[in-house]
Formats: C-alpha cells, structure tokens, sequence
C-alpha cells in the first residue's frame, strides 16, 4: 500500500521533528525492525482540551490544554506537564516520545506521556492557576490515573500544580488518589529528593563523563577547582544543578533564566545566587557578577555548557559558536539533530537529554512505587538508588556507542528502543 496514511500535523514543531530525525537515525543503525520504527514515529493517543476560567476580573478566557501518550507498552504513561505560551499539539507529542525513550532506556515499567496548556503562568494570580488546573485535570481525567498515565512537573509547574492535580482528581473519585500524580509535596504523599531528583541526576552524569573521558584516554573533564561550568536556565533544574556543582567545588562561572544571565570567570557564589533570587523574584543585578545575554552564555569557552531551559537553543545557525568540550542536555531537546551532527563531528561529548535528565522520571517512579505501597525511604536510600540506576543507564549507553561507533545521542536512543522494540514484539499487535 503506498498512499499515505498520516497527516502532517505532527511535524509541525521543531522538537517532534528533531525527535524522529534522531530515532531514524539510531533505527538504521541499530537495524530496527521497519514495522516498530513506524509505530514508534507517532504517538499513540492524543487529547485537546478547552479550558475555560473566570478571571480575577470577572472575565472568562479559554485556554488549549493537550496530554499525548506515546507509547505504553512497558507500563502506564508518564511525562510532565508544562504551561508555557508555545506549548502545542505538536512539541508536546515530542516531548512524549522523549519519554517513551528515557523510561525504557533507564528501565522503569512506564510509558511516555506529556501535557501542558498553552498559557504563560506568570501572567495567572494563584487563584487564576488553581483555577486553570483544576479544570484541565477534569477536562483529561478519563485518560490519567495511577494505572494509567502519570503526570509530574515541568516547565511553569511544581509541587502545588500537583496538590491541586491530585485532589481534582480525587475529589472527583470520591476518595484520596495520590498515585495519579508525582512530585507532589511530602505532605500529601510526595518523595523525599524529588525536587532535587533532575539536577541530582545531570550531575552524576557529568561526573561519569568525566570519568568515562578519562577511561578511553580523553582526560578533558578533571571536574575540579579548574574546571568550568556555565548554565542555560536556572529553574527546577538548573538551579539544582548549580548548587550541586558549587558543593562538589567546581565553578559554576554563568547562569541565566528567561531575562538574562549572570557572570564571574572566578565562579559564581551559589547560594547566595539562589537568596537574591527567592528576595528578587530574579538574578538579575546579583552584585558579585556582570551581566551576560542568554546567546553569549552558550557561547562560553567553559568544560561544561549545561542547557536546562528550554529545547532548540543549539541550533545550526548558532552552533559554530558553541566552544564546551562537554555539553549535558538538562533540558529536553536542546540541541536540534544538525546541530548534535555538527558538535559530535568536533569532538564535542553530548550528555542526550534522555539519559541526563532522566533523575526526575527516576525518582518520581520511586515516588509511585512508595505511595502505592505506602511505605515511605530516607532521602539517603532514594539518592543511593537514583545513583544506581543512573549509573546502570550511562554504562549502558557507553557500551552501545562503543558497539555501534556512534554519537552518545543515537546510542541512547538506541539503548531506549531496544528494550521497547522487544516488548512491543513480544506482546505483538491487536487484533
Ligand atoms: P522551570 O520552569 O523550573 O525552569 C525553566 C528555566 O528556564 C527558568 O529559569 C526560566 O526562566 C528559563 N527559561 C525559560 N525560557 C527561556 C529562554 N527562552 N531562554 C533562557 N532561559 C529560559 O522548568 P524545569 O522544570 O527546570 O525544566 C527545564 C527543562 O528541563 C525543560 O526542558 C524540561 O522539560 C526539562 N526537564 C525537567 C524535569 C523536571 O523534573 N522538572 C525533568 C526532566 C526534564
């Protein structure tokens, strides 16, 4: 049968279209079943919703809400929500595909999921998210559940969107489910070391590349005193990022967030940093830095460029200007496909985001597993097992991008379908 089956409204985003570029790629070199490849290439369902509030002023504004499920055959969806103004249909549907691969990759019994609404939650009052959250939950709630697809924060949400998530939800049962979300606050059923759980996790990533470098006769990372360190975003997972490296003692010399960075080539002050932010809503102005632009700071002649802000920063129109050795994707999807060629071509070593992020799915899985047996770990034993299991994944990749003589990011993928490619063979297809 030649005619074509599918629409194009899925490659209407760059990051979708990145995203099965990428797959593509680790496929034909992974020799992946063609059959596989092409369930694997779009998602398995997606729901639009409207979402209409009552403004503080009176007013009703309606809202485009999405949740897309990719592909569940290890396990009940999962993936983030995000409220951000250019969230659409088609970059959401990316962002779960990301998530089919990470899961598998780092061998959890989940699926890839994602959502969000199309909306910029600085413009929103508290009253005017709760709102917007509550109603979004009601509006997909006949395809989220413990068993079923388990959202958690992402870009413009955090623990709270949880809470009002997880009681919508509940409420609308008639009795408490914390299952259905993670990231929750402790209080109502969340894990210790969640919050922390993504930025934990780029940097046990950066510590393994450095040794990883080191193990093939590349000594490029020392991650010492000498070692540089700057920061695309400084949320929920750069700001995490940056603390951890300032404890270990290596120098995180920029950050930046949506305004503007900061800078000192003598390494900035982190934990001063983090209290000017909470007292100035910004780190704009912090006093011990001059200002740089978000475009110069990925241009640092830094060790490490972590970009943990948002996808398509890395780009082929700026990426002759990148100059790290070692570039961990806390974001998703950060560096498009050309860009990713061009850097691995020169030597550059890629951290891909599904293998360096992934502490956040990690944790939340172990955040799942406690709440459904109602027994809850120390933050010293959940850090030790997302230690392991990081481990497992960064060993796992190495191995196979030392099998198939490519770039970090198709042996990652690699490692992610391999797993999935023989789960979907063996459950087989329907009818
Ligand atoms: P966040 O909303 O907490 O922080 C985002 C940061 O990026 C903020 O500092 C914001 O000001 C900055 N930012 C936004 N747009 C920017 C732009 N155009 N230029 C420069 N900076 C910009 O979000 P987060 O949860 O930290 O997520 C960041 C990235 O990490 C996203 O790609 C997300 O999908 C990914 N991620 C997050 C988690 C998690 O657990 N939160 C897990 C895995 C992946």
């Amino acid at each position: 049968m030649t005619e074509e089956t599918r629409t194009d409204i899925w490659h209407a985003s760059p990051l979708y279209s990145n995203s099965v570029t990428q797959l593509e790629e680790a496929a034909k070199t992974m020799r992946l079943d063609p059959n596989i490849l092409q369930r694997l290439k779009y998602p398995k369902r997606a729901i639009i919703v409207s979402v209409p509030i009552r403004l503080d002023d009176g007013s009703i504004k309606v809202f485009e809400g999405y949740r897309v499920q990719h592909n569940m055959t290890l396990g009940p969806g999962k993936g983030g929500i995000r409220f951000h103004p250019e969230v659409n249909l088609s970059e959401t549907a990316g962002l779960a595909m990301l998530m089919t691969f990470k899961c598998s990759l780092v061998g959890l019994p989940l699926g890839g999921a994602k959502g969000g609404i199309r909306v910029d939650p600085g413009l929103l009052s508290r009253q005017e998210a709760q709102a917007l959250t509550r109603r979004y939950t009601t509006e997909i709630n006949m395809i989220i559940g413990p068993d079923r697809d388990i959202p958690a924060p992402d870009i413009g949400t955090d623990a709270q969107t949880m809470a009002w998530m997880m009681d919508t939800f509940s409420q609308e049962k008639g009795f408490a489910i914390p299952g259905v979300v993670t990231g929750k606050p402790i209080e109502i059923g969340g894990s210790l070391g969640r919050a922390e759980s993504t930025g934990r996790g780029v940097v046990y990533c950066v510590q393994h590349a450095a040794k990883h470098l080191q193990n093939i006769g590349k000594p490029t990372l020392k991650m010492d005193q000498s070692t540089t360190i700057s920061i695309h975003g400084f949320g929920k997972v750069g700001a995490v990022a940056a603390l951890e490296i300032f404890q270990l003692g290596t120098k995180v010399v920029a950050v930046s967030d949506v305004h503007g960075g900061i800078y000192n080539k003598n390494g900035l002050n982190i934990p001063k940093v983090l209290e000017f932010m909470d007292k100035h809503r910004t780190i704009k102005g912090f006093p011990e830095s001059e200002p740089i632009s978000n475009e110069d700071l990925l241009a640092l002649p830094v060790d490490v460029l972590i970009p943990a802000a948002i996808d398509g920063v890395i780009t082929s129109k700026n990426v002759a200007k990148i100059k790290a050795k070692v570039i961990a994707e806390g974001a998703n999807g950060p560096i498009t496909a050309d860009a990713t060629t061009d850097l691995e071509n020169r030597g550059v070593f890629i951290i891909p985001d599904v293998l360096c992020n992934a502490g956040g799915v990690i944790v939340s899985y172990f955040e799942w597993v406690q709440g459904m047996q109602n027994f809850f770990w120390s933050e010293q034993e959940v850090n030790s097992k997302l230690a392991e299991v990081m481990s497992n994944a960064f060993h796992k990749v190495t191995q196979i991008q030392a099998k198939y003589k490519c770039g970090m990011k198709t042996a990652a993928l690699i490692a992610g379908v391999d797993r999935l490619n023989r789960a979907m063979l063996l459950r087989g297809l329907f009818p």
